[in-house]
């Protein structure tokens, strides 16, 4: 049975012409894959859609209509919907011209439900496990460059279905998608495999400044190191993956220095832990087992004060 509020949904979707989906700034492969799964869908349906990542979609070329996502609304539109991310200011400046979402499809457990409409389910792995389940009743069907974007932001969130989230209903889904003709082997190697000679390098820098200290692992990337290397864009290359894979690291932070005085922090942990609550305290979100925040402050602040709340934190959950 349908429910009320996907009967709601479909609706909306089917009295708008021009929809138009976002998602977060310094997109991951949930945001991407979210993005076009959705907006690939929506086309087939027969709606103008536009597709917005603030810091476009280079990372992903290897998604069906990856050359499609714009960096800014153009126009009118009847329907806003904003994708994998917990609360507006994160889409970057887009929305501020084109006021609230109409709807909000989203994972984080941190997500502040700033839709008209809302889908946020916080045990699911990724936003697009979510459209998988609820695409069907608002409408809209699957192709296979639709599954492939799906699949890719579940690879994305799972880290190749390797959290502790993922259970067998994500496979039966990841197999579902693959029914359709997503190409797992392809979506893997693109996505968790390949890494540029700039990135590597990049990933130098920081492994050469980790830092351990009784159950705390954390490193730093800078601006200079981005400009030294020519590494383009402003995110940790997935550094964050290998520090987490450190043995002795209960907690595993990354601090990524951004233009304008911010900060960029990751936190990941392991089960039965949870970082979402202090990475909402300054200001971001996430995750039991991820979560990020970008902090106003210099470089050597922001590590100072992050590293001593996190080190309370992780003293806490001990005793
Ligand atoms: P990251 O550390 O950027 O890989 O993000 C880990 C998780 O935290 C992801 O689910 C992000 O969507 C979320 N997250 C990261 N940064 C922020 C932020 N500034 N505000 C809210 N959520 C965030
Ligand atoms: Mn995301
Ligand atoms: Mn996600």
């Amino acid at each position: 049975m349908i429910k009320e509020n996907d009967q709601k949904i479909a609706e909306r979707i089917k009295d708008s012409n021009s929809i138009l989906i976002i998602s977060h700034v310094r997109p991951d492969a949930d945001a991407a894959g979210s993005v076009l799964g959705l907006g690939l869908a929506l086309e087939n349906a027969g709606k103008k859609v536009q597709m917005v990542l603030e810091d476009g979609a280079e990372k992903f070329i290897y998604l069906p209509g990856s050359e499609r996502i714009t960096q800014k609304p153009a126009g009118e539109v009847d329907m806003i919907i904003v994708v994998d991310c917990s609360d507006p200011d994160r889409v970057g400046g887009a929305l501020a011209e084109y006021g609230g979402p109409s709807l909000v499809v989203d994972h984080h457990k941190t997500n502040l439900n700033f839709g008209e409409y809302n889908v946020v389910e916080s045990d699911q792995v990724a936003t697009a496990a979510i459209l998988f389940d609820h695409m069907p009743t608002w409408g809209l069907s699957f192709d296979a460059d639709v599954a492939s974007c799906l699949l890719s932001g579940i690879v994305g969130d799972t880290i190749g279905f390797r959290t502790p989230n993922v259970n067998s209903d994500v496979m039966r889904k990841a197999g579902a998608l693959m029914d359709l003709g997503a190409d797992l082997a392809h979506i893997y190697r693109e996505e968790l495999v390949m890494k540029s000679f700039k990135a590597i390098r990049y990933w130098g820098a920081g492994l050469n400044r980790m830092e351990h200290d009784d159950g705390l692992v954390w490193t730093s990337l800078r601006l200079a190191d981005r400009k030294e290397i020519g590494y383009p864009g402003n995110d940790d290359a997935d550094l964050v993956n290998v520090l987490s894979s450190v043995k002795e690291a209960k907690i595993a932070l990354i601090f990524v220095e951004q233009p304008h005085n911010m900060v960029k922090v990751s936190w990941r942990t392991r089960p039965g832990m949870d970082v979402s609550g202090i990475a909402f305290e300054f200001g971001g979100g996430g995750h039991a087992a991820a979560a990020g925040a970008d902090i106003e402050g210099t470089l050597e602040d922001v590590m100072e004060d992050v590293i001593i709340e996190t080190r309370k934190l992780l003293d806490k959950i001990r005793k």
